[in-house]
């Protein structure tokens, strides 16, 4: 038997273990996720009203209760155990980490209160145990960096009411407190070209049909070319209700030079093709500019991901995901690449004898590690399902205390 543990139970490890599984008989997998919860950024990431998109963690979550397979939640590779000690235990290793740190503007003034990273704001509003709550008040004027699918979840999530919200699951204090924003614009600032921008065609869409918003684009003839995305700014563009009480503004070309305040965000300034710098008044700012992986025990990372070829990182130890290609594309993305690297280690991991779980359940038990197994997870889930109001599909736990003590206190492995 082969021992292979999984470090992260995001989309991209679980769909490896998945891949693993069909790959190689001989094989017994570990997963260890830092949070007692699985599903990554399915959970903690994709938007909380985008419910059928979060749909694909009932089938990430299956993969779990799988024969062979375990869960070891509440395990952090890197303060837990070390990788060294894992390459003890394990035959195979492999990297599946996600990228969770926010890429910066590398401009004056971005340390200013008011001025969140997207994995912030977005960790805030999706429950992440981690997350500082966001305490922004008195939100006239929002801006928003991006030119991807993140940069319009930021936008709908402050334009929503609290109608629009049924049906998702957003905690109520997050709800409460968004929708008691007095937000009268929010303007998506893009880089780019609105030709070249990653937006795709339904999350433009829906912008456009926000109770309370209505939409315009600064250089409607700037947006060249043919095709869904194109169209939908075009409409996006057309001229609407002047009332609506919140207006989302597309400017594109637009380049961040500074963020001005006074001990706080005011304005974003930026500079435009022909090197005019304009002030764009903003009391909240939101970079969605993308996402570094960080250092995982004594890897560390090089521009953003750990530097491999094809998924290897070094002898015995593999990287799959974001944490290996760095945060692009969808989550489907992971699993085809998931299932090239299974293949890989499927040929090239041969080398068996290592302990597994056994090492594992030790080192973990020395260290007082409080573990939360699969069936913890269950009873976090189940709870979380049966204690939302009429108008949820779940009310998360927003702490890791209040999460073992649902899954029925910690335990080692699988009981
Ligand atoms: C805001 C946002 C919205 C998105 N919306 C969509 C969408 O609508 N549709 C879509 O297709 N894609 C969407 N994506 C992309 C999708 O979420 C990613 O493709 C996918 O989650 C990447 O999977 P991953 O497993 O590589 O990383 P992650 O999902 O980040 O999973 C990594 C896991 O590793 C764990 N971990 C990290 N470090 C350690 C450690 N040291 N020890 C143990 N565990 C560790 C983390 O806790 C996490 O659970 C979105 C992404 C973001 C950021």
């Amino acid at each position: 038997m082969r021992h292979i543990a999984v470090i992260g139970a995001g989309p991209s490890g679980l769909y490896l273990v998945d891949q693993l599984l069909r790959a190689a008989p001989d094989v017994e997998i570990d997963v260890l996720e830092r949070l007692p919860t699985p599903l990554g950024l399915v959970r903690y990431g994709v938007a909380p009203d985008h419910q059928s998109t979060k749909g694909v963690g009932r089938l990430l979550d299956r993969i779990l209760s799988r024969e062979r397979v375990r869960f070891w939640g509440n395990v952090t590779v890197g303060s837990d155990i070390d990788l060294e000690v894992l390459l003890e235990h394990y035959d195979t290793v492999v990297l599946a980490t996600g990228a969770s740190r926010d890429r910066r503007l590398g401009i004056p003034g971005e340390h200013l209160p008011g001025v969140y990273g997207s994995g912030e704001f977005i960790g805030w509003y999706n429950s992440h145990p981690d997350a500082e709550s966001v305490r922004q008040l008195g939100v006239r004027n929002a801006v928003i960096v991006g030119a991807g699918n993140v940069a319009i979840d930021v936008a709908r999530m402050l334009a929503k009411t609290g109608e629009e919200f049924d049906g998702s699951d957003l905690a109520p204090e997050v709800e409460a407190h968004l929708t008691a924003l007095p937000v009268e614009r929010i303007t998506i600032v893009a880089r780019s070209a609105a030709a070249e921008a990653r937006f795709t065609q339904l999350e433009l869409a829906e912008l456009g049909a926000i109770a309370r918003a209505r939409t315009s684009v600064a250089d409607p003839d700037g947006i060249a070319g043919e095709g869904p995305v194109a169209d939908t700014l075009r409409k996006l563009a057309a001229p609407q209700d002047a009332d609506a009480q919140v207006a989302i503004d597309f400017r594109f070309g637009l380049t961040p030079a500074a963020v001005l305040g006074e001990g706080r965000a005011e304005a974003l300034q930026v500079r435009d093709r022909a090197g005019k710098l304009i002030e764009i008044p903003a009391d909240l700012i939101v970079t969605c500019i993308g996402y570094q992986s960080t250092d995982c025990s004594t890897l560390a990372v090089e521009d953003g991901t750990f530097p491999n070829e094809g998924g290897k990182v070094s002898d015995r130890v593999y990287a799959v995901g974001w944490c290996k290609r760095g945060p692009s594309g969808t989550i489907p993305t992971n699993r085809t690449e998931a299932s090239e690297l299974a293949q890989r280690i499927a040929k090239e991991a041969l080398e068996g004898g290592r302990q597994g779980a056994e090492g594992l359940r030790h080192v973990l038990s020395n260290a007082g590690t409080q573990v939360v197994d699969y069936g913890g997870w269950r009873r976090i889930d189940e709870h979380e399902v049966a204690r939302a109001t009429e108008r949820r599909v779940r009310h998360k736990h927003a702490d890791v205390k209040g999460m073992i003590k649902t899954a029925g206190g910690a335990t080692i492995g699988k009981p």
